[in-house]
């Protein structure tokens, strides 16, 4: 029997994508023989509706000294962080008197610097030691921890309570620890903002590359009021957001501390009457077309090998891992991918080992097709590559979503 990471009941398997590597493990050609592989395979549970891996991989195998996500590199990550920080600050902290915020898995800081830019109480908490460096070198206060209800002690005992807790696409396999931490953490009026890709969207976009190994759990609506709710802590708004292909980002507070809007219950209907995200088929029909979506893409990229056309991947992206090892699409379809992310380039992509080129401002000279692994930035990309399809170039969408 398999137990829900949450409510510890029996989950069902609904779709295994394989033999999956580390997402953001690009390697050395000399590691490929102790490169560390789980099974990538997902569940609905019924009573939390928590969607979730059913095999939690090594934590230490995934957040590390070479993590090689750096929040900064990506312009419009950056500009969304500031539009948040600013968000805070004007909406939510402007009538607190030295306002204290916690932000979980900083990363470099990009959203903490506007803090300390205003010199705004702050302390970030990231799990990878080289990107805590990178954002205390830019004046961010942080802790390099593991999140839980013991860290979230030792915060309130050496800061006191948070004002606002941030976190937004960081994952946690611990749920239940860090939901206490949250609680014990935050102010009585404090608000607590949970932002992740919304299930909704990966279940109606096919988008099943959102399926990873640091997506311990992909979230909707009910699965959050179900395990923030175990801490007395409710959601009180919701604002969807445009950035990894579709985000919900969720308002919670202590129980009664702000009045509901009518945001959640839209959303709550939305959910359960109109996607109908807390019934079990919905996951069912979700794995069939990932099958197919599978075999559609593996069959063009053979169509296109046998006509002799010269096809490349563009952004060798975390989501990338899954759609290359899923597909069992290896150098013989896709003889590079390039990448703008210096520590990505000359390594090998996780599992399958496609070189990772660096990226050049005529890198589309000789390519006919280009496979795009960043599809949530298609918009940004396509305008920034005009001239790859200016000269007959084709984008191939990794996931059919955007079709
Ligand atoms: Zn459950």
């Amino acid at each position: 029997m398999i137990q829900c990471k949450i409510c510890n009941r029996e989950i069902q398997l609904i779709i295994s994508f394989g033999k999956m590597p580390i997402a953001n493990g690009f390697l050395n050609a000399e590691d490929f023989h102790q490169e560390y592989f789980f099974e990538l395979a997902c569940g609905f549970c019924e009573h939390c509706k928590t969607f979730q891996l059913l095999h939690q991989p090594d934590r230490s195998q995934m957040f590390h000294e070479q993590y090689a996500f750096y929040t900064a590199t990506s312009k419009h990550m950056s500009e969304h962080f500031e539009v948040m920080a600013l968000n805070y600050i004007q909406h939510w902290l402007v009538t607190q008197k030295d306002p204290f915020v916690v932000e979980l898995g900083s990363n470099d800081g990009t959203m903490l610097k506007h803090f300390t830019k205003r010199g705004i109480r702050h302390l970030g908490i990231e799990a990878s030691q080289n990107v805590a460096e990178i954002a205390k070198k830019n004046g961010v206060e942080t802790k390099c921890c593991f999140f839980n209800d013991t860290t979230a002690k030792e915060i309130q005992q050496s800061y006191g309570k948070a004002d606002l807790i941030s976190v937004a696409n960081v994952h946690f396999s611990n749920m239940g620890e860090v939901a206490r931490g949250i609680a014990l953490l935050l102010k009585d009026d404090g608000i607590f903002v949970f932002e992740n890709p919304y299930i909704g969207n990966v279940i109606q976009n096919v988008a099943y590359d959102q399926i990873y190994d640091e997506h311990s759990f992909i979230f909707g609506l009910n699965s959050v009021s179900y395990i923030f709710g175990c801490e007395e802590l409710d959601v009180f708004h919701v604002e969807t957001q445009e950035t990894h292909g579709g985000s919900m980002r969720y308002y919670l507070c202590h129980k009664g501390a702000h009045n509901k809007r009518s945001s959640v219950t839209e959303l709550l209907h939305q959910e359960n009457d109109v996607l109908c995200l807390n019934r079990m088929e919905i996951y069912r029909t979700f794995a069939k077309n990932c099958e197919r979506q599978k075999q559609e893409l593996v069959a063009l990229l053979k169509k296109l090998k046998a006509e002799g056309k010269s096809v490349v991947g563009y952004a060798a992206t975390a989501k990338s891992t899954t759609v290359l090892n899923y597909c069992g699409m290896g150098p013989e379809l896709i003889p590079c991918i390039y990448d703008t992310t210096p520590i990505k380039q000359g390594k090998y992509s996780p599992g399958m080992h496609i070189p990772i080129k660096p990226y050049t401002i005529d890198w589309y000279k000789k390519v006919d097709c280009a496979i795009l692994f960043a599809w949530n930035h298609a918009k940004e990309i396509f305008d920034k590559e005009s001239e790859f399809t200016k000269n007959g170039g084709q984008w191939i969408l990794s996931t059919s979503c955007l079709q």
